[in-house]
């Protein structure tokens, strides 16, 4: 049968019921059921044959077949076991997917390494070849695989990605608004970041109570060498939005109690032309951050 049959609200409710499933709550199971929008996905990866493409929650995997015609290899990652058997009849044909039945991410903070494993091992095969992320993301994980990816000594080279509209907007947020905060410093300090396209509820069986949005995260390598410890940099920024209401001062001073006392504290806030004693972190941009954390990084000595 073909992708786009088998993509449909009638077949997917039919194939569900004949093996007696319920889509998933728990697991972000809302599948694209707008073939033009599960090609915007694919089509917004710009993907080629040195591209080793990552994609979490397989589905019943029409993404995937689309992305096989074009990517190099693909590793694709499904939780569900029932899904990943419907998966496997659409995939058999590709020799260049990989399946996984697992859960992406070993624990809330880090990505399975049997993740990454065949794509660091495609991807090493031949010059030239690098990864990305393409994914309709299942909505509870999306932050953890994504701020997870970026940490990565090899980043993808391109993230495109649907998510909940109100996390694409977090990322892309401006200081001194309600959605500005750890994330949206996290990923504009590496990346470009834009919304490509909106999507409302109805083009998902079932629909989401919430738009979606596909995502265009292009990490800049420029920006990453500008950032000499990355872990630094992204507990610093944590830590920092961890009170986001509280002063500066006090945050930083309490960040830093271990290592710093006040005075050392005031001295290094001493030095920023910004920083003022009403000063809180969310009325920071993103480069006035980064500037504080590593100025805190030379005072700490990591
Ligand atoms: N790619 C399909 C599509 O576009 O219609 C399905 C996308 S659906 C939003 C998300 C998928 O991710 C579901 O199939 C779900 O079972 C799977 N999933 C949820 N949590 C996961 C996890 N932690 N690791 C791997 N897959 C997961």
């Amino acid at each position: 049968m073909s992708t786009s049959n088998r993509q449909t609200i009638s077949y997917l409710n039919r194939r569900f019921r004949q093996v007696g499933l319920e889509p998933n709550k728990r697991h972000g199971q809302n599948f694209l059921i707008d073939l033009n929008l599960v090609r915007m996905i694919a089509d917004t990866g710009d993907i080629q044959p040195c591209d080793a493409i990552l994609e979490i929650g397989t589905g019943t995997g029409s993404l995937t077949a689309m992305m096989a015609e074009k990517a190099g290899f693909i590793v694709t990652v499904e939780i569900d076991e029932h899904l990943h058997q419907l998966a496997k009849e659409e995939l058999e044909p590709f020799r260049n997917v990989w399946m996984l039945r697992q859960d992406a991410l070993k624990n809330k903070n880090n990505l399975s390494p049997t993740v990454l494993a065949p794509i660091r091992e495609w991807v090493q095969g031949a010059p030239g070849r690098g990864f990305k992320l393409v994914a309709n993301l299942p909505y509870n994980v999306a932050t953890p695989i994504i701020s997870n990816l970026l940490m990565l000594e090899d980043p993808p080279t391109l993230i495109s990605v649907t998510i909940q509209k109100e996390l694409g907007e977090r990322m892309m947020a401006v200081p001194s608004t309600k959605d500005y905060s750890a994330l949206s410093v996290w990923v504009q300090a590496l990346c470009d970041v834009s919304i490509v396209r909106v999507l409302p509820p109805t083009v998902f069986w079932p629909a989401p109570k919430v738009d979606s949005a596909i995502m265009r995260i292009q990490p800049i390598p420029e920006k990453r060498a500008a950032i000499a410890n990355l872990a630094f940099f992204h507990t610093f920024t944590r830590s920092l939005f961890f009170h986001r209401r509280k002063f500066l001062r006090s945050v930083i001073i309490s960040a830093f109690k271990e290592k710093l006392n006040k005075p050392q504290v005031d001295a290094v806030l001493a030095e920023l032309p910004f920083y003022h004693s009403n000063s809180r972190a969310e009325e920071l941009s993103v480069a006035q951050i980064q500037e504080l954390s590593e100025r805190f990084r030379l005072a700490v000595k990591q």
